[in-house]
């Protein structure tokens, strides 16, 4: 018999998965394990739906930066070794002494109502268990203990959870979980960058933010297992940071309703695997060990939507910009300008339309074109009328 009930088991799969999962074992390549998916990748994912390429590599659990180097174009981003052991440290001292500082945080912060996190009211369940698998179902049956203990506060520390994302499970970790005494669910980011006098830098904090939105929509696919307790999964995040540059914490209470909305959007959006995999030419496969020329091939037959995003987001960014690049497409010059464009989707088509070459000049596109050619022309015939005749 299964050491957990149904209800704490990771979300079954609708689909016939044993083929693609060996499809993409195949493209991974034999000898390596899938590298997980993490909330931060998921959050680049959500932000780049429509690239075919990343939703395979990511499904296929492919190592991108390692594929990056074998193709030549190494990925230039990413935490130093410095600021993971910082980060490390910071959090480890957040949560000593059985998270009672990092629940006071979040009494504080989104529960001031409820009974103070006193020791004798807060538990702190142990969650390990063997494998993805094991430590996501041990999480649902520690959820379920704390729903079903009201009154207490439970302390979660690094449960893992599953969401379904584009037909194949991605195993997430949350810093912190916390089980409020009514039974509703906070999520706690935990991140070395500084708060100083209250705020953060938004940037981060917005990124803070879209990785924590995905942890939430795990914890709404854990509460949906559970309908008859009602539980809540509180769309307000607790994010917590070191103080003034110092090593003390301090928290702010994050709205991730937009984000909530968004990533949501997104990830439904996403192209499912199978039909992705399914347009493969045969044999292709995606293993970094595999010859320069070989991979690139396979790399190419994937379509990809490159946008000046993804130098933050992706590790294929440089490959994937530099094919844009010799291809002329205006995706690289960002994707405001792609929309401007409408049909015109390369350098050369757009400059053809400008010189009134092709294009429809009722076309409002090819129009505005024209005219700024014109200007363009007009301007450099008036500053400097050699080189404007020459033009
Ligand atoms: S860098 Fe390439 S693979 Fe990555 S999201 Fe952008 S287009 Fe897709």
């Amino acid at each position: 018999m299964s050491e957990f009930p149904d209800s704490a088991r990771p979300p079954r799969r609708t689909t016939p998965v044993t083929g693609l999962r060996h499809q993409l074992a195949e493209l991974r390549g034999p000898d390596h394990q899938p590298r997980p998916l993490d909330a931060r990748a998921l959050a680049a994912l959500a932000a780049n739906p429509g690239c075919d390429r990343r939703a395979l590599l990511d499904g296929a659990g492919v190592d991108k930066a390692r594929l990056a180097d074998a193709l030549g174009s190494p990925a230039a981003f990413g935490q130093s070794q410095f600021a993971l052991a910082r980060g490390n440290v910071f959090e480890a001292r957040v949560k000593a002494d059985g998270g009672s500082q990092l629940l006071r945080l979040v009494h504080a912060h989104v529960d001031g109502s409820a009974i103070e996190p006193a020791p004798e009211y807060v538990r702190a369940p142990d969650l390990s268990a063997i494998g993805p698998e094991g430590r996501t179902a041990r999480t649902a049956l520690a959820l379920r203990e704390a729903v079903e203990s009201p009154g207490t506060w439970t302390f979660l520390d690094h449960p893992m959870l599953a969401l379904d994302v584009a037909g194949s499970p991605a195993f997430l970790e949350p810093d912190a979980v916390v089980v409020h005494p009514d039974g509703s669910w906070t999520v706690v980011e935990i991140k070395s960058f500084p708060m100083i006098d209250g705020a953060a830098d938004a940037a981060k904090v917005g990124a803070a933010a879209r990785q924590a939105a995905v942890y939430v929509l795990a914890l709404e696919e854990v509460a949906a297992r559970l309908p008859d307790t009602g539980v809540k999964v509180r769309d307000r995040v607790v994010l917590v940071c070191p103080k003034d540059f110092s090593n003390l914490p301090a928290a702010s209470a994050v709205d991730v309703r937009k984000q909530l909305s968004v990533t949501r959007r997104q990830l439904r959006r996403l192209t499912r695997i199978e039909s992705i995999a399914a347009q493969l030419p045969p044999g292709t496969v995606l293993d970094p060990d595999r010859p320069a020329a070989e991979l690139t091939a396979a790399v190419e037959s994937v379509p990809a939507t490159y946008a000046p995003e993804c130098l933050a987001a992706c590790e294929l960014a440089f490959h994937c910009r530099d094919r844009s690049r010799q291809e002329g497409a205006v995706t690289s010059l960002g994707r405001a300008l792609r929309a401007e464009l409408g049909g015109l989707t390369t350098v050369d088509a757009v400059l053809a339309a400008a010189h009134g070459e092709t294009g429809d000049p009722e076309d409002p596109t090819v129009a505005a074109l024209r005219r700024a050619a014109a200007l363009r022309a007009e301007a450099l015939d008036l500053a400097e009328p050699s080189k404007g005749a020459a033009l």
